[in-house]
């Protein structure tokens, strides 16, 4: 334990957003805090989600909101309602970045960048006296329960702080410093840990040349997909390979599962969900006057050329009835036969289950060393909940450390009311 002249010591392995939320806290709370990265700079992966306008949290009602995280909102459910999307807004708003709702109902920073609010938020961690230790890759622990860093220069490091917070990330994007490869270190200390894959990723279709060579990247817009009882309105985008897009991405994990379950998966495709079957066969019936079935279908149901070229996937003689035309227009099945690389995967599922921590994020097995961000298993759709969980956890992990040190809450009810306020 600290001498009563010098602050508790806390290691915080991971500057994410889950790891430098937690920094932020703990410094707050007067502790002397050392955040450690293999990385040569933190924060690498907040910065690519910054590249598609960093979208913060959901404004949807907080019920709604929740139910995002599936199985894992009981877990969640506390650590959200500790802070909330409005928290999230008010706390990038004390950094000097102001937020706005988006016409879907996510919530960005005006700027629509990751980079100005990082560089607002590392400096206050630095004010706080937040000490980063950067190319230092976490090891695991030696024989005396220290933490073992391997350093830029290969000489290893050896830390033994008052409590660590794990914030190493899940396994998309490895590139950018998260590459799970955390998950045999805690399961030597018999953690648990679920595999890690890919959450919020494309799929593998086989497109004809047809398809491949002139239709990858091409959107389509304003279409729904439905899988199992699932059915969302959204956008999907060709590659060359596949298929990926925010409603792809909406129903990845079911789709994910029931290819590792049965070889593969069918989404059902509706190329026109603002017309109902006959209103769109009353459409189709109508005489064609000459015209190819291209052009027919571009005017008289206002197929768009990809929207047509996927019908010709599904049934390449396309049905001469209006009313067959119709009811494959509305449902046009589509067989994906694998996952993209978790590489490119915007987040991952697995890590470490919540029957693993206590209600603190504590490692059950490992007193003294916390777990946040999204190493824990849970997974949610895009639309600002990944963020919001992350943050969540990293004060939540945070708050549990000040807990089991035993600081007072005076220090933890004044650390974030002056951090949501300070420049
Ligand atoms: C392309 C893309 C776009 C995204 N867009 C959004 C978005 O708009 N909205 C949203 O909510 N979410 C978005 N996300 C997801 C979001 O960025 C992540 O959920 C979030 O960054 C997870 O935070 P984390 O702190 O848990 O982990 P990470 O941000 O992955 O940070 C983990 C840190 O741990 C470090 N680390 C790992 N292993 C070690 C080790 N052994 N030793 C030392 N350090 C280690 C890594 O270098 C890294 O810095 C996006 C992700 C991607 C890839």
């Amino acid at each position: 334990m600290p001498s009563p002249s010098s602050p508790p010591h806390v290691a915080v392995i991971g500057g994410g957003p889950a790891g430098l939320m937690a920094a932020e806290m703990l410094g707050q709370s007067g502790l002397a805090v050392t955040v450690y990265d293999q990385m040569p700079s933190v924060g690498r992966k907040f910065l690519m989600a910054g590249r598609g306008g960093l979208n913060l949290t959901h404004s949807e009602d907080f019920e709604h909101f929740t139910e995002r995280y599936a199985e894992a909102r009981p877990h969640l459910l506390p650590l959200l309602e500790a802070f909330r999307p409005d928290d999230l807004r008010a706390w990038c708003e004390g950094l000097g970045q102001d937020t706005f709702v988006g016409s879907s109902g996510r919530i960005f920073p005006r700027t629509f960048k990751a980079s100005p609010l990082l560089r607002a938020w590392l400096a206050r961690l630095g004010r706080l006296g937040v000490d980063f230790r950067l190319r230092h890759r976490w090891q695991g622990w030696d024989g005396e329960g220290r933490l073992v860093f391997t350093d830029s220069a290969g000489e290893t490091v050896w830390e033994k702080p008052d409590a660590a917070i794990l914030a190493l990330g899940g396994a998309s994007w490895p590139r950018l410093g998260s590459d799970g490869t955390w998950t045999p270190l805690l399961a030597e200390r018999g953690i648990a840990v679920s595999p890690l894959r890919p959450s919020n990723m494309g799929f593998v279709v086989s497109w004809t040349d047809v398809m491949r060579s002139r239709f990858a990247g091409e959107p389509m817009k304003r279409i729904s997909l439905t899988f199992q009882d699932m059915t969302l309105r959204g956008e999907a985008v060709v590659t060359r390979d596949g298929i990926e897009g925010g409603a792809v991405y909406a129903l990845s994990g079911r789709l994910r599962d029931a290819i590792e379950r049965d070889g593969q998966a069918t989404l059902s495709v509706d190329l026109r969900p603002d017309l109902t079957i006959e209103a769109l066969t009353k459409r189709l019936d109508a005489p064609r006057k000459g015209q190819s079935a291209s052009t027919f279908l571009r005017k008289t149901a206002g197929l768009s050329p990809v929207g047509i070229a996927l019908l010709r996937e599904a049934s390449p003689a396309l049905p001469v009835q209006g009313g067959d035309l119709a009811r494959l227009i509305k449902a046009v099945p589509l067989v994906l036969t694998g996952t993209k690389s978790i590489d490119r995967a915007i987040s991952s599922a697995g890590g470490v289950p919540f029957g693993e921590v206590d209600e603190h994020l504590m490692l059950r097995r490992l007193p003294g060393v916390f777990v946040a961000g999204e190493m824990l298993d849970w997974e949610a759709p895009t639309g600002g909940y990944l963020l919001q969980a992350t943050f969540a956890t990293g004060l939540a992990a945070a708050k549990g450390v000040l807990a089991h040190l035993k600081i007072p809450d005076a220090a933890l009810t004044r650390s974030l009311s002056s951090a949501t306020r300070q420049p």
